[in-house]
């Protein structure tokens, strides 16, 4: 049991992601008064391409988890259930059809009509089929890259044909939004646009090396929310800045043992996505001095974690960088890579025991999650708990019974400590 110095609560600096988010909301409503291109784009495609082109992204699922935290996505999933979209289906995809369907404003989770759409299957099939189906509704062109998943049986030989195969989708989306739109790629914009991007999930990745001290500088209430910029604004400058201020100010604590809990006695990991409409649940941890020192899904938009991606590589060759970066995703590897990745993270960050979240909105999240569970035990006695629930439906969250299961997982790991 460690104990540590003062309470360190949340990063000052993280208080200043409010402005970075406006900033991105103020250049949305720039782009419409001056008639600039727009583009919705969903998570893992390679925003940086579309700011390199001057075409400023909106990212439907960053505006869904807007409404789920104003507790407005559970009306807007109805409006959608009501049109007829089951309610099985993912509810970020549900949100964004009721909240286009009602007009909403962006503060409150709206996404206004683009000029175009993209979406890619890297993380699930059902961003490219959302897509279609509000493409349509909205009369607007939409492209899409097609990401073969890289599995532990793919030859070398196989994976420099996907990352060949997705590079030229990446250079005809280029002609797509010049066609559209008139500007041509340039390519020392691209480049510097890359270059950022880089910087950007380095400086994060760093944070999260912070987090590897005991006690953790850093916890979920800097990373759940910190993470936005990463998912819609890589490239540009000013989220580096924030960054850099937050790794600072973690640095700091780390160099005077200041935690992010007065008394950190569990290290925790959560795998999935959290729920948006209640990350007030996660400081219930606190009562059991457990902290979350590593988030999965958090961790895998910072994206440049492929050793092999230098900034060398990035600078020279920022398209086949992107390529690559699809094919290093987390959402795409096979169980046995989850597995021996998250047994490395154990290791590294010091973890007690893993929480996974089987989200009932998300196939690729929730798939295999029990065989990883049991796998992780068998093979590495590491302990986990699955919890059910969803990351923007408050409909499918018991709290109670969540919590009570938490309770239990406590218990097991306080005993496994005295062993
Ligand atoms: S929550 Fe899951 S199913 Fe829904 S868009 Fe995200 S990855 Fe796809």
């Amino acid at each position: 049991m460690s104990k540590v110095k003062t309470d360190g609560k949340m990063l000052n600096a993280t208080n200043k992601l409010k402005n970075e988010m406006g900033r991105h909301y103020l250049a949305i409503e720039q782009a419409y008064r001056e008639g600039k291109p727009t583009a919705w784009a969903t998570a893992g495609t390679p925003v940086e391409l579309l700011y390199a082109m001057d075409v400023q992204p909106m990212l439907p699922e960053n505006s869904a988890t807007v409404s789920a935290a104003l507790s407005k996505s559970q009306n807007f999933i109805e409006l959608a259930e009501d049109e007829g979209f089951s309610y099985d289906l993912c509810s970020y995809f549900k949100t964004n059809v009721g909240a286009v369907l009602s007009n909403a404003e962006m503060n409150v989770g709206g996404t206004r009509k683009p000029t175009f759409m993209l979406s890619s299957d890297v993380i699930c099939d059902t961003h490219v089929n959302w897509f279609q189906v509000q493409a349509e509704r909205l009369n607007v062109p939409h492209f899409t890259i097609d990401v073969p998943h890289v599995v532990s049986n793919t030859t070398n030989r196989q994976r420099d044909y996907f990352k060949k195969y997705i590079a030229e989708q990446l250079w005809e989306l280029l002609d797509f939004i010049t066609e559209l739109t008139g500007t041509e790629y340039n390519p020392e914009k691209g480049y510097k646009i890359a270059l950022n991007s880089y910087e950007l999930g380095k400086i994060w990745q760093d944070i999260y090396e912070l987090r590897k001290n005991i006690p953790c500088p850093v916890s979920t209430r800097d990373t759940f929310g910190g993470l936005f910029p990463l998912f819609t604004m890589p490239g540009l400058k000013s989220p580096i800045r924030l960054y850099k201020k937050m790794y600072e100010e973690a640095k700091e604590r780390v160099d005077n043992g200041i935690g992010a809990l007065k008394q950190e006695d569990f290290r925790l990991a959560f795998m999935g996505i959290p729920f948006w409409y209640n990350l007030r649940f996660f400081s219930n941890l606190e009562k059991w001095n457990a902290i979350i020192v590593f988030e999965t899904y958090v961790y895998a938009f910072s994206k440049f974690a492929n050793p092999n991606i230098t900034k060398e590589i990035v600078i020279n060759y920022p398209i086949e960088t992107m390529a690559e970066l699809a094919l290093s995703f987390w959402y795409i590897y096979d169980l046995k890579t989850r597995f021996e990745k998250l047994k490395e993270t154990v290791k590294d960050w010091k973890i007690d025991g893993i929480i996974m979240h089987d989200n009932l909105s998300c196939r690729p999240n929730a798939c295999g999650m029990y065989d990883l569970k049991r796998k992780l035990m068998e093979e590495s006695d590491i302990p986990s708990l699955v919890i059910t629930s969803d990351m923007n439906d408050p409909r499918k969250m018991n709290e109670t019974q969540v919590l009570n299961q938490i309770e239990s997982f406590m218990e097991i790991l306080r005993k496994r400590k005295k062993r």
